[in-house]
């Protein structure tokens, strides 16, 4: 068992391989005074820079709000892993219709495609790659995957998936622990997310997009325009749109009681020498597991493995965080024993009780998405787009999605945490089994 303790919020990024390794070292100003907008966005990840440069490709005048720095939050934290899809759509089909399912199964698979567009149309470099494989532990996750790539063919994924066996799946990911698994050779892959983040940001602000950092908003004043106030300035707007996710506190209360703020760990080895890397990860594929607390690693651009895991909703971060992690990955590669471990931190993700992402209004003019339950890499592109048709007029895709209902979380403030972190103990004990 790991010992756990409440994460320091710095106002600079978290010593993470990703900002050691960050290509755009741009300093955004500090909002001071007061600024006149069409729309202001709160949250600099990939929910609120995207949403300001899909409107700002449609020529509206945006300020971007960020209360730390670009990519600050789980966007510059995360594992990388770009998947497809938003949560299970069939799940709510008497709210939204058949046709609401097939519109978000067509969303799930274009959110990927918003990646690959954006980095070939900004020229980002973010060592993107394709190729993913879901590895199967037990018998009955090789049924699920079978079940699964039958299930999204149906539903209309453009991608060849390809089932594996014992023998092949080794060819991606070579450890003992897996049976077998489901190869995505194109719709899904692996990123440096702090540099794609950053080079969209650099994108949006070279179509006008104002950034500003160190830019908290602690109040909104509702109305026909909407004012938010950091603490040395003010942003009045015809539009806010709120993407603070879980780093968003207590802003906006109702929200709040809707995401559960959870935390996921990560550590980057030293690179590995390339016998190593052909050994363990000949095809250099993004791998998850099935399981609850899940593992998902892959390489980085230098060879070092980047793996993750060790989810919990304590919100919470281990307290020898690179050790207990080393640990993990060792189970799954006892070949890196001894190997160094040069980077180690963790994030927040917000995870809703439906585990769909939440969209819709506070008001006409007051935008809001949050809680992609630690699944956002590609979904936050998606549902930036989705808001920004919405604000231009087209509001037909965030109609449907805005449509499912979103229930807080039992227990309230107090209780809330204790109860899921017992309901994921309960999932946990069932992996085992
Ligand atoms: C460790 C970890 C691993 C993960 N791995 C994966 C993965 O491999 N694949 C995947 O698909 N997903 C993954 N996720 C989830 C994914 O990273 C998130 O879903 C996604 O980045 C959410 O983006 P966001 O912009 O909505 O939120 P965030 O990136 O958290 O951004 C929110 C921003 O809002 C700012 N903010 C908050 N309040 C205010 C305020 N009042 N004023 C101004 N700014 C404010 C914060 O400072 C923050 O920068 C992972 C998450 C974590 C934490």
């Amino acid at each position: 068992m790991f010992g756990l303790k409440k994460t320091v919020q710095e106002t600079e990024h978290t010593s993470s391989y990703y900002a050691a390794t960050a290509n755009d070292k741009t300093v955004y100003q500090k909002l001071e005074g007061e600024i006149k907008t069409d729309v202001v966005v709160v949250g600099g990840g990939f929910s609120g820079v995207n949403t300001a440069l899909e409107l700002a490709e449609k020529g509206y005048a945006v300020v971007l709000l960020e209360a730390k720095r670009i990519a600050w939050g789980a966007t510059g934290r995360n594992g990388g892993q770009i998947i497809a899809g938003i949560g299970s759509p069939a799940k709510f089909e008497r709210t939204i219709g058949k046709s609401g399912v097939n519109a978000i199964y067509e969303m799930g698979f274009e959110a990927s495609e918003v990646i690959r567009e954006r980095v070939a149309k900004y020229n980002i470099d973010c060592d993107l790659k394709w190729g993913y494989c879901d590895v199967a532990i037990k018998p009955r996750h090789m049924k699920e995957l079978e079940q699964w790539q039958a299930q999204t063919k149906k539903d209309g994924n453009p991608h060849q998936l390809q089932m594996l066996d014992q023998h092949e799946v080794k060819q991606f990911v070579n450890s003992d622990n897996y049976i077998g698994g489901l190869f995505n050779p194109t719709g899904n892959g692996h990123v440096h997310p702090l540099n794609l983040c950053a080079g969209e940001a650099h994108a949006a602000s070279e179509l006008g997009v104002q950034i500003f950092e160190q830019s908290k908003v602690t109040n909104i004043e509702h109305g026909s325009r909407v004012k938010v106030h950091t603490d040395c300035g003010k942003v009045d707007a015809k539009f806010l749109v709120l993407c603070g996710n879980a780093y968003m506190g207590e802003l906006v209360p109702k929200l709040a009681t809707k995401i559960l703020p959870s935390n996921s760990s990560v550590i980057a080895t030293a690179p590995l020498p390339s016998e190593i890397v052909n050994a363990i990860m000949p095809a250099d594929v993004a791998v998850c597991d099935p399981r609850t607390a899940l593992d998902y690693f892959r390489l980085s651009a230098d060879k070092r493995l980047l793996f993750g895991g060790l989810s919990n909703y304590t919100g919470l971060e281990p307290t020898d965080l690179k050790a207990t992690m080393a640990k993990k990955m060792l189970k799954v590669f006892p070949e890196l024993a001894g190997i160094d471990i040069d980077y180690g931190w963790s994030g927040q993700m917000g995870i809703g009780l439906n585990r769909m992402p939440q969209l819709g209004n506070l008001a006409d003019n007051i935008f809001y998405v949050q809680a992609y339950s630690g699944h956002g890499v590609a979904p936050t592109h998606m549902m930036a787009r989705v808001i920004a048709e919405a604000i231009d007029g087209k509001p037909e895709r965030f109609n449907i999605l805005a449509k499912i209902h979103h229930w807080s979380f039992p227990g309230g403030k107090l209780f809330r945490r204790p109860a899921l972190a017992i309901g994921m103990m309960y999932y946990k004990i069932l992996d085992e089994l």
